[in-house]
């Protein structure tokens, strides 16, 4: 077995530790807080790593900021959810300056963009009636867009695509027409991390005249991200998977600077008003991304956002993604290796080019592996009904991690000891 990488025998430990000898990105592991060294951690597309600096960013905000500073360094605050969205955009997301707002969270965000959206569509064309997704996006975006159909009587239409195989225009041709108000998609996919095509996408649904909501959760700091360049409209994400900003951080939304005078979110909060101390009579919105605030922002939230996303910055994005696909072709080759003849099935992208920074596994017993791989000190998750999904941040992974992790998860599944645990499930997965 030989690795398109550097033509030697990855089934052997010594190819994978050459890897990371030759790794220019070796020096961000360091970057990030090790509790525990021999814990092999495959789940930063759910929850990223700590940052160190976001450690020593996070003491100062509390002791000097809000410690000594108190109300007086609202001053310097009160900026930051923007400032910090121009560095994402310029950093991450390939947006220019002023589109980008960190704030709520991307549950929140997508009901505003997508409320703006529809507003906007059904204003100048009543008769269109079709909110549309598909069936596998990230369950938060389908239930808002359920709910946003509900309330003005649309009807969701769920597609049901290949998980398999990249979104592109031709999938969705049977929905782009003058009937469709709003389409929302994910530009990697949270199961199978399919790639979506979203300049392609942009150019089919830009003729229709209806609104296009992307979601880049799993793709913001996974993957070079080119808001501007690819015509998109509107956007939002999380930011404490592959940012790595902390539980709960904000996420953030893109509105491109046109449509920012048209487009009016639906929750008119203190934080999107002009003169917001003026306290005035009636909502008079700030012109700009500004006016998609809502209220008082997790200003430590935030600070911690912008640690995460300056390491990022600092590795670059072509660096990071490069590193990623180095990781994905490493599990995948491994699992092709080891994992076939033990019942597992690749259930992502074989391309690398169609995939994001994830790898999913089918295995019917996808659940008691996933806890047998925990008590090997593996972190990976589970989706049900029968995934096991191995997410490589290339931030804080190494080739060597990946390695032992498939060894792990062969050695776990060829013994059996899978079979000694109990089916039932926890709560949260
Ligand atoms: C993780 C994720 C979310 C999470 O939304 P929250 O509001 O932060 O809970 C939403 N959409 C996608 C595609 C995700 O991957």
């Amino acid at each position: 077995m030989t690795s398109p990488q550097n033509g030697t025998d990855i089934t052997v430990r010594a190819s994978a530790q050459r890897l990371d000898a030759d790794d220019p990105l070796a020096w961000l592991l360091d970057e990030f807080v090790v509790a525990d060294p021999n814990l092999i951690y495959l789940d930063g597309n759910s929850l990223g790593r700590l940052p160190k600096r976001t450690l020593a960013r996070l003491a100062e905000v509390a002791e000097q900021e809000w410690g000594a500073g108190l109300i007086r360094s609202w001053h310097d605050w009160i900026g930051e959810p923007q400032r910090v969205g121009d560095l994402l955009g310029a950093d991450l997301l390939g947006a220019a300056a002023g589109q980008v707002l960190v704030c709520d969270n991307t549950t929140t965000n997508l009901y505003k963009l997508a409320a703006a959206a529809l507003d906007d569509v059904l204003a100048r064309a009543a008769d269109r009636r079709l909110v549309v997704t598909d069936r596998g996006n990230f369950p938060t975006d389908r239930y808002v867009l359920e709910g946003l159909a509900a309330q003005r009587g649309l009807r969701l239409r769920l597609l049901d695509l290949d998980p398999l195989a990249p979104i592109t225009p031709a999938v969705l041709e049977p929905v782009l027409d003058d009937r469709l108000a709003l389409l929302s998609l994910s530009l990697v996919d949270y199961r199978s991390a399919a790639l979506a095509d979203m300049a392609g996408i942009e150019r089919a649904v830009a003729p229709t005249g209806a609104h296009l909501v992307w979601d880049l959760s799993h793709a913001v700091g996974a993957i070079p991200v080119e808001l501007d360049a690819a015509g998109a409209s509107l956007a939002v994400g999380c930011t404490y998977k592959y940012v790595n900003g902390g539980p709960g951080a904000p996420a953030f939304l893109y509105v491109r600077r046109d449509l920012q005078e048209r487009l009016r979110q639906p929750i008119w909060g203190w934080f999107g008003q002009q003169a917001q101390f003026g306290m005035g009579d009636d909502y008079d919105p700030v012109p700009g991304i500004g006016q998609n605030a809502t209220g008082t922002p997790p200003v430590l939230g935030v600070a911690a956002v912008a640690a995460g996303a300056g390491l990022l910055a600092e590795a670059g994005m072509a660096a990071l993604r490069d590193k990623s696909v180095g990781l994905t072709e490493l599990l995948v080759a491994l699992h092709d290796a080891w994992l076939v003849d033990l019942g597992f099935e690749l259930a992502s992208p074989r391309d690398v080019a169609a995939r994001g920074s994830h790898v999913s596994l089918a295995h019917p017993e996808a659940y008691r592996i996933s806890q047998a791989l925990i008590a090997a000190g593996v972190i990976p998750d589970f989706r049900g009904p029968d995934r096991l999904r191995l997410g490589v941040a290339p931030a804080t992974t190494s080739y060597t991690q990946v390695w032992d992790a498939m060894d792990r998860l062969r050695s776990i599944v060829a013994g059996g000891a899978h079979l000694e645990l109990s089916a039932a499930r926890a709560d949260v997965t």
